[in-house]
């Protein structure tokens, strides 16, 4: 933190500044100009919050951030990239991994036969909703602990990792019997007392950005979890709220690109729920994993017209196989301008 004294600020205030930095644990360094004085406070241990309250010290004019407020999830704590382990599956390492499946889990026959497919189509994880975050509460909300023993049961068939959207922290402990990784959903990002008891599972994490949060938002949010425990955290990219209206929300790919210089924990992209558009799910898987993200989410169902939720941005077992076989292939060729010989 940088606190940069008013013109006018009196000795008195610049002394008092420097005091206050060192009793919240940080050195001073006073910086001389010929109007003002500047002191920046170095040190990572101290408190930031009451740095950031100098703002109301007399003779301040303003206290402004040089460092990232999150840590554990940063690359200066970690320079290496973090590889989170679901079963087999280690997302973050050198191949991109697909995880696909229903919005949410209808039936027996909906989920085996979307799961069978999705294996054959080379998806490494499966996902499907028991917890249904809705927007009216007249919607379809769920199967719950149903869904749960289903997609326990698809897993032992399959071999394929679950993961499922968990809305509550009195559903923790059920969800976690049944699932292999668990996800908190974008409308929760900072449910903060949520957060807090993820942090104590021995489970990986899967963590959706919120639909109006920044990315330092997100990685605060992800933070919770690192410092409370959890260390086997993957962010998801979902799209966020903006003024475009064709879209169900707005894609942000640069974004993780920006994570993944920020952040060593893996980051992988919902185009589903980015563009709400199934016709623009292979455009933006492709663009996903060209700009660097380890994986996808994608929602899959075997008769979308058919879905209790989100059928309109659901692919078929057969579109989703078309998506999988595309994401190999090449980007476009580059004109390149003819060298001149001299
Ligand atoms: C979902 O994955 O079905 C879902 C509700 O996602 P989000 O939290 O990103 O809206
Ligand atoms: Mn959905």
């Amino acid at each position: 933190m940088v606190i940069n004294m008013a013109s006018n600020s009196t000795e008195a205030q610049l002394q008092h500044v420097i005091d206050r930095i060192k009793e919240c644990g940080f050195t001073p360094h006073v910086t001389r100009g010929s109007e003002r004085a500047i002191v920046a406070a170095v040190g990572s241990g101290g408190n930031r919050s009451a740095l950031e309250a100098l703002k109301a010290a007399p003779g301040v004019e303003d206290v402004v951030p040089i460092a990232h407020p999150f840590k554990l999830v940063s690359r200066q704590t970690r320079s290496g990239r973090t590889c989170v382990q679901v079963g087999e599956v280690c997302i973050g390492g050198d191949e991109a991994v697909v995880i696909a499946g229903p919005c949410s889990v209808e039936s027996r026959e909906q989920l085996f036969s979307t799961a069978r497919g999705i294996k054959a189509a080379g998806a490494s994880m499966l996902r499907g909703g028991a917890y249904k975050p809705r927007t009216s509460p007249y919607d379809f909300q769920g199967l719950g602990v149903e869904a749960l023993r289903l997609l326990s049961e698809v897993r032992k068939e399959t071999g394929l990792p679950v993961v499922t959207e968990v809305m509550s922290t009195e559903d923790i402990d059920v969800i976690s019997e049944h699932a292999d990784m668990l996800q908190i959903g974008a409308r929760n990002m900072q449910n903060f007392a949520l957060l807090r008891q993820l942090a104590k599972v021995n489970k990986p994490i899967l963590l959706k950005r919120g639909p109006s949060a920044n990315v330092k938002e997100w990685l605060l949010a992800a933070e919770y979890l690192l410092a409370g425990g959890n260390p086997n955290v993957v962010l998801c990219e979902r799209g966020i709220k903006t003024f475009e209206t064709e879209m169900r929300n707005t894609l942000d790919l640069a974004a993780v690109a920006l994570v993944r210089e920020l952040s060593h924990l893996p980051v992988i992209v919902d185009p589903s729920h980015g563009t709400g558009r199934r016709d623009l799910i292979q455009p933006a898987s492709r663009a996903a994993l060209a700009i660097g993200a380890d994986g996808l989410i994608i929602e899959v169902h075997p008769c979308p017209e058919r879905a209790m939720s989100d059928g309109a941005q659901s692919l078929n077992l057969e579109e989703f196989a078309k998506v999988m076989a595309s994401l190999s292939a090449p980007l476009r060729l580059v004109a390149t301008a003819a060298v001149a010989h001299a």
